[in-house]
């Protein structure tokens, strides 16, 4: 049996001594700065974490799900935020999985060597929202090219990136049988798009997340960076958004433990009424609490990648994971900033920051009530509300 206290830990050991390089000042300064980690990213993309992913035949590591989720864990553990760099993990399986031979023959050397980022995937839409499926940004073939026209809202690290895979609909939703066909994703390459048809627009938010509204007027992409078949990229996107959820989950454990250590050596130091406060059972049981709920969440975080790895079906265990571990850290996070009193108010002692860039997980990529609402119908066959 798994023993998730010790699990990975040549793979921990290795992620922890980069980690180590950039202490809590690195992170806070780039928070502080609304800065992106370029050198924390460097360094992990030197040192082959970026390229784990990738199949070795094509200069990658060849890692599986699961020990990319022990990375993502490690980054959050350690006092940074996998936010600035978790879309190459998630986005890999996409390419890797559905993508033609030209294209990994094209792109993964480049991609695992540090050469090209792939960051970015452009999903969400400001009129849609959650209703994936209504998109309204359109791609349509015009000899060996296709046009997209539309807009995109809160996709991350654009800037940070050279490629996003874009999910645009080729056929309009009048014309299919399903809701879910007549979708495609495609390769964008970034730099070129921004001067021939696609504007970026940052959104300034809540956490340092670089994030952005994108507008697509007539831009044109060969149609060679269509991946896998016209009309099935639905199906192709759940690979990337299962994969994305149990990496997030992972990332919200790495979270949940670095609030438990945090809080549990502040409240055995703090004195307050001539004794440390965490001698109080008020102030042990929220954290025992959390910690509880954190090491649960891992178990479902081990299952779901164990079935992605296996090439399961996991969207339940991947949907059941990320909620656990987003719900457990932000339980943590509560008891953390509590406990720390107003010291969790200030920047420098991180939990603040810390506090801002789990809550997101609440949110996205997926909301809760979404998860909620697809073990309802999809699990427990309950009849469905929309
Ligand atoms: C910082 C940040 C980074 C992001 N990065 C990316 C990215 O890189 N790429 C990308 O494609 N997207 C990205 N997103 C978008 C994210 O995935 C969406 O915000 C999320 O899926 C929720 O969609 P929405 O914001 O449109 O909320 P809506 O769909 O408008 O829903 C709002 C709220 O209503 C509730 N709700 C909606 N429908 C139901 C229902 N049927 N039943 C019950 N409750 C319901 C939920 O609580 C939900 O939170 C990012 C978002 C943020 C904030």
């Amino acid at each position: 049996m798994l023993d998730i206290g010790t699990a990975y830990q040549d793979l921990r050991d290795g992620i922890r001594a980069i980690c180590a390089e950039f202490p809590d000042e690195y992170h806070r300064k780039i928070d502080e700065d609304r800065a992106y980690p370029e050198a924390f990213v460097d360094a992990l993309t030197r040192d082959g974490w970026m390229a784990a992913l990738i199949p070795e035949e094509y200069g990658g590591a060849g890692l599986g799900l699961t020990e990319a989720s022990v990375i993502m864990e490690e980054i959050n553990r350690s006092g940074g935020n996998s936010g600035a760099c978790h879309g190459q993990m998630y986005n890999m399986n996409t390419l890797v999985r559905h993508g033609s031979d030209e294209q990994r023959k094209r792109l993964l050397p480049k991609l695992a060597s540090g050469e090209l980022r792939l960051q970015s995937m452009g999903v969400t839409e400001p009129t849609t929202g959650t209703d994936t499926t209504k998109i309204k940004t359109t791609a349509t073939r015009k000899g060996d090219r296709y046009v997209i026209n539309g807009q995109k809202v809160w996709i991350s690290r654009v800037q940070h990136s050279d490629l996003m895979i874009l999910l645009a609909r080729t056929t309009p939703l009048s014309e299919v049988k399903k809701k879910s066909e007549g979708l495609s994703i495609f390769l964008v390459d970034i730099k070129a798009a921004m001067k021939s048809g696609m504007e970026v627009k940052p959104i300034r938010n809540m956490v340092n997340h670089e994030t952005n509204e994108l507008f697509f007027d007539n831009l044109e992409i060969p149609a060679e960076n269509l991946i896998g078949e016209e009309g099935l990229g639905f199906k192709y996107i759940l690979t990337g958004l299962n994969a994305e959820r149990a990496l997030i989950a992972a990332e919200c454990i790495g979270d949940g433990y670095w609030f438990i250590d945090r809080v549990t050596a502040y409240v055995g130091e703090r004195e307050v009424f001539g004794r440390p406060i965490g001698q109080n059972q008020g102030v042990q049981f929220p954290i025992a609490e959390a910690y509880i709920e954190v090491e649960a969440a891992n178990l479902m975080r081990y299952r779901a990648c164990a079935l992605f790895d296996q090439g399961q079906p996991c969207g339940a265990e991947a949907n059941m994971a990320k909620y656990l571990a987003a719900k457990s850290s932000w339980e943590a996070a509560n008891a953390c900033i509590q406990f720390h009193g107003g010291f969790g108010f200030a920047s420098e002692y991180d939990v603040e920051r810390k506090f801002r860039e789990t809550r997101l997980y609440q949110v996205a990529p997926i909301s809760t009530n979404l998860i909620l609402s697809y073990v309802a119908e999809h699990v427990l066959g309950l009849p469905r509300s929309f």
